[in-house]
């Protein structure tokens, strides 16, 4: 399907691996212009070559903590007027309710309430005074149902989600589509780092708790990042122009509700 996004310019956030990287691949191959980022400036570099390389569209990188201020500003001086924008970051540790300090929750909330927020708020009017714009916020299937070691990213994304779903229905007569795509178990980096701690935990080899948690999505496989990375492009098409303040959950059906 052509996406009907060729030459259009996107910043792509925390997009060196992972989901983020996914996203990016998926933009470059619909002819999107790209500037990614991520912190380490190696693997970051790495993966603008090969965007660059294998789609044929230009690639800036810039490293930075996009959860910082200034790291922000490092790559909006380099594409002030995004067409598109992927919010990504980290997330937050894991942990119970007894184990967060008010220091833990401010990092929470900025990182993955008010990261998101401010660089949309910084996009935003270029985007209405050009009547076009596509934002995507990677958040999580704990916005639908909260996971419990991960309190800190449940609250967080949630924040995010009530921003989302006033400001996106105030910003679309203009052209401008904000929705949130929600991520159940992908095979990345951050969960085969999970999987590996519970293998520990449990005295069991990573591929068995791998495996046990496939079971548990009725697709029967853990999420794999390219199906991930093509919903998202699809979402900052020509085509999603109607689609506003969705959240878009991808998680194999693991999620059990009749809506
Ligand atoms: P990943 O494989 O660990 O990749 C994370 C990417 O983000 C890397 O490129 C990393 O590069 C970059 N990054 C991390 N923190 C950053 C920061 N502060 N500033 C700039 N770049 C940063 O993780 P993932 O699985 O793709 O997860 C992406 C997001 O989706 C996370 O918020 C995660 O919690 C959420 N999520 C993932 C899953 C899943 O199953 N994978 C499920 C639900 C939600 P550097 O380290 O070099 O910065």
């Amino acid at each position: 399907m052509d996406l009907g996004i060729a030459d259009r310019r996107a910043i792509v956030c925390a997009a060196s691996k992972g989901l983020g990287y996914a996203v990016a691949e998926h933009l470059a191959a619909a002819g999107v212009h790209l500037t990614i980022n991520a912190r380490n400036e190696d693997d970051l570099r790495d993966a603008a070559d090969r965007l660059a390389i294998c789609y044929g569209v230009d690639v800036s990188y810039v490293a930075a903590d996009i959860t910082t201020r200034e790291g922000r500003q490092a790559v909006l001086e380099v594409e002030p007027a995004p067409d598109i924008l992927i919010n990504n970051a980290g997330g937050p540790p894991s942990g119970i309710w007894s184990d967060w300090t008010e220091a833990d929750w401010l990092a929470a909330l900025n990182g993955n309430m008010l990261t998101p927020i401010m660089l949309m708020k910084s996009v935003l009017p270029g985007m209405i005074e050009r009547k076009w714009g596509r934002i995507v916020n990677i958040t999580s299937a704990a916005v639908k149902s909260p996971i419990p070691d991960l309190g800190l990213s449940n609250a967080a994304r949630c924040g995010l989600t009530g921003f989302v779903g006033g400001t996106a229905r105030q910003v679309a007569g203009h052209g401008v589509i904000i929705n949130n795509l929600l991520p159940g178990m992908h095979e990345t980096d951050r969960l085969r780092g999970r999987i590996e701690k519970e293998a520990a935990r449990r005295g069991i080899t990573p591929k068995e708790v791998a495996g046990n948690l496939a079971k548990t999505v009725p697709a029967g496989h853990l999420g794999r990042p390219s199906d991930f990375g093509a919903t998202a492009a699809f979402l900052c098409s020509q085509h999603a122009g109607f689609m506003v303040a969705q959240n878009v959950l991808l998680d194999g059906g693991a999620f059990n509700s009749t809506m």
